[in-house]
């Protein structure tokens, strides 16, 4: 059953969904669905789940909000972050989806990992991190959990956005520069309040690897049409109208003017909204998977806050990341 937020209710999930962005800067480049997409995403994801895990993962929601950007965060203080985010399918010729090896070990002896790293490792990664949290479930690790879950949130998000599934992520090679923050982050934050995201339950994942592969198919599917919509748009945009200047705090930032995303947005016909619709429901099929698979333990016994090594742990690497200097990490780095 699908229900929507009322309108004063959805103003609020929004404005605690943007704390610590700007509705209208451009996301930096690795952010994916932007601080205020995997923020909205890992929030809605909670309530996909079953009465059993709702409870644990409820007290904890505001957790899993603003840490579902964590991933990003750590980019350039984690060494082998960056290729965790993304894959670049075109990269492997036009049979890839049907070529690739699912199975990591497999892929390395196909391809090297040092290859593998330079075209981006996500449906691989979200496998890995799925026996991690079943593993931490299986031991009831309420810190490593929330850590998993919330991590694990941030890049199945990130295999539903079309452009991580390609090397012309930023529409670069076409001459259409800028689109990954128009798609992942312009259109969301500007039009999302009108979305359904309510997706109903969260299905078991009886095989969680082809479903995150299944996943970037889909993304992958739609790269097309993002990047043709946008260049047909563009022919007959006044070119004077397609960017604008908008206040953000103290700066003013130059952006896709609201009358061209809305254009572009209206051309998409409901493509953003359905893949956070689905990103939505995946997120929570794998939550609720891996609890499944661990046996579906009681959530009821672990603790009602992460312990204090672990917030110790949070905000030093809250730290490192603030603290750390903007560089450019290879992997889809613009
Ligand atoms: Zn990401």
């Amino acid at each position: 059953m699908k229900k929507r937020y009322s309108k004063p209710r959805r103003a609020r999930l929004l404005a605690l969904l943007l704390t610590g962005t700007c509705l209208l800067l451009p996301a930096p480049r690795a952010a994916a669905w932007g601080f205020f997409g995997h923020r909205l995403l890992n929030r809605l994801a909670v309530y996909t789940l079953p009465p059993e895990m709702l409870g644990f993962y409820k007290a904890h929601i505001d957790y899993l909000t603003v840490n579902a950007t964590r991933p990003d965060s750590r980019r350039v203080v984690v060494p082998g972050e960056a290729p965790r985010h993304f894959l670049d399918i075109d990269r492997y010729g036009p049979d890839a989806l049907t070529i690739l090896p699912h199975k990591y070990a497999d892929a390395v002896a196909r391809y090297g990992e040092d290859s593998l790293l330079r075209h981006g490792i996500v449906p691989w990664n979200v496998a890995l991190m799925k026996g991690q949290l079943t593993a931490a479930f299986r031991r009831q690790d309420g810190d490593a959990i929330l850590r998993l879950s919330a991590d694990l949130g941030h890049y199945v998000a990130d295999a539903c956005v079309p452009l991580h599934t390609t090397r012309n992520y930023n529409g670069q090679l076409t001459g259409q520069r800028g689109i990954h923050g128009l798609w992942e982050s312009r259109l969301p934050e500007l039009l999302s309040v009108d979305y359904d995201l309510f997706t109903g339950p969260a299905p078991h994942l009886s095989d969680a690897g082809e479903a995150i592969w299944a996943a970037v198919a889909r993304s992958n599917a739609a790269v097309d049409s993002v990047l043709t919509f946008e260049r047909e748009l563009t022919a007959t945009f006044p070119t004077d109208q397609k960017y604008g200047y908008e206040q953000c705090g103290n700066v003013t930032v130059r952006t896709y003017s609201r009358e061209f995303s809305r254009a572009y947005h209206a051309r998409l016909n409901g493509q953003v909204e359905r893949q956070l619709r689905y990103a939505t429901r995946l997120i929570g099929a794998f939550w609720y998977t891996c609890w499944v698979d661990a046996g579906s333990p009681d959530l009821g016994k672990l603790p009602a806050q992460p312990s204090a090594d672990e917030q110790l742990r949070l905000a030093q690497e809250a730290r490192q990341a603030a603290a750390a200097p903007v560089v450019s990490v290879p992997g889809h780095e613009e």
